[in-house]
């Protein structure tokens, strides 16, 4: 946006219509089966929570759930090399359809054999529909029923984004599991704006799913509806009567307190089928993890062990150890005694900071390294509770556990 004044051409590529992709061929046998590739099985359910133990199958592999997602936002997980994120264990990560799209662009990504050849990643992606970014990112320009009109947030260029395109372009990503275009409301918003936003996000479910040209791929529905629980009831609903391979639970974690959240988790989870992934999207602290998986969430994404270790912000079992801060100068003490990480059995608080305070960049990378790991510790190890039926002592103990040090956030 160097200069307002001119006006911003379409540039094609973004949009499916401008620049269509090859589709990949239609498997009329599955579609017909109604049976996509990607299975969902719960093999335990909790006995007082709701928490579930199951896997997931992709083309990328099976995925163990309950299971956190690093967030990939530009083809690569900040810091992290494809081979480090395969050391510490995740199956799965998370794409940003609308970076990607904006920045190197689709086309080239699809040339190079999809996304997992470009960025070296053989196991499963996940990839959004674009339009959360396109909502909060660029500068909108119009949002119209058959999709929105913005401007891109790197050079100003005049994009449409449709349900249609938002499925061509994860199916030229080569996305394991796909999103449908919807719209993320803000918090708080006005029933009148996120009812008629609900509908709007309902008719563009119907036409992801009609756009779907190939069922190796799974398709997720995304129940909006704010904050009402009227709204959030008929999106579980209508999402259900279309039909989906899983269900993502959106519009959540957008700056409402944490108890509307999960009463907003839970009315969700009551209501969506049992026998498909549940994906709360967006969330977040260890702690609110646990809340949601005991409520019956199955898959999560979240920025923040990842920002937060650039930040120098380590997750710790006691709660969030601020690495930067003066108390650690000449603590020769890993950032976590017990922890298995390359950071932890290779490096001392206080060289850590050091780091830090000498603009290192191989401090951002071990505790980034470190909260990568410490998450799938605590996703694995929710896991194993689960499947052991001692999920509930589990979380009590490590909630008591993390607030004995840092009450404030979790
Ligand atoms: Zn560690």
């Amino acid at each position: 946006m160097k200069n307002k004044s001119q006006i911003p051409r379409l540039r094609r590529g973004y949009d499916g219509q401008a620049n269509p992709l090859p589709s990949p061929k239609r498997n009329s046998g599955s579609e017909q089966a109604g049976k996509s590739q990607p299975e969902f099985t719960v093999l335990r359910k909790d006995d007082i929570t709701g928490a579930r133990a199951g896997n997931l199958t992709t083309r990328h592999g099976v995925i163990e759930t309950p299971v956190f997602m690093p967030v990939g936002t530009q083809g690569t997980v900040k810091t992290m090399s494809p081979e480090e994120l395969k050391e510490i264990g995740f199956g799965i990560i998370l794409g940003n359809t609308y970076h990607l799209a904006m920045r190197p662009g689709v086309e080239i990504i699809r040339r190079a054999g999809g996304l997992h050849r470009f960025m070296n990643w053989d196991r499963a992606i996940l990839t959004d529909s674009g339009g959360y970014q396109v909502f909060s990112l660029a500068s909108l320009r119009e949002i119209k029923e058959d999709g929105v009109t913005f401007q891109s947030h790197i050079d100003g260029s005049l994009h449409f984004l449709s349900p249609e395109s938002a499925i061509r372009i994860q199916e030229g990503l080569g996305s394991d599991i796909m999103m449908v275009l919807d719209e993320c409301t803000p918090y708080p918003c006005e029933h009148d704006y996120a009812c008629n936003s609900l509908e709007r996000s309902l008719q563009w479910a119907i036409q992801c799913k009609n756009t779907r040209s190939s069922f190796d791929a799974a398709l997720f529905g995304i129940v909006q509806g704010g904050t009402y629980a009227d709204l959030r009831r008929k999106s579980v609903e209508e999402l259900k009567k279309i039909g989906f391979d899983g269900y993502a639970i959106g519009g959540l974690s957008v700056g409402e307190p944490r108890g509307v959240m999960l009463e907003n988790v839970e009315l969700c989870t009551s209501l969506l089928p049992e026998d498909r992934p549940r994906y709360l999207m967006g969330c977040g602290t260890p702690v609110e993890i646990l809340e949601a998986v005991a409520r019956g969430v199955d898959m999560f994404d979240c920025v923040m062990p990842t920002r937060n270790g650039r930040n120098g912000t380590a997750f710790t079992r006691a709660g969030k150890l601020p690495i930067k801060n003066g108390a650690y100068k000449e603590d020769l003490a890993p950032l976590e005694k017990g922890c298995g990480c390359v950071a932890c059995r290779g490096y001392t608080r206080a060289y850590l900071r050091h780091l830090f305070n000498a603009n290192e960049i191989l401090g951002l990378r071990l505790v980034t390294y470190h909260n990568l790991f410490f998450y799938h510790w605590l996703m694995a190890e929710i896991r194993r509770a689960i499947l052991e039926g001692t999920f509930p002592r589990f979380k009590e103990e490590f909630i008591a556990g993390y607030r004995s040090q840092d009450s404030s956030k979790q």
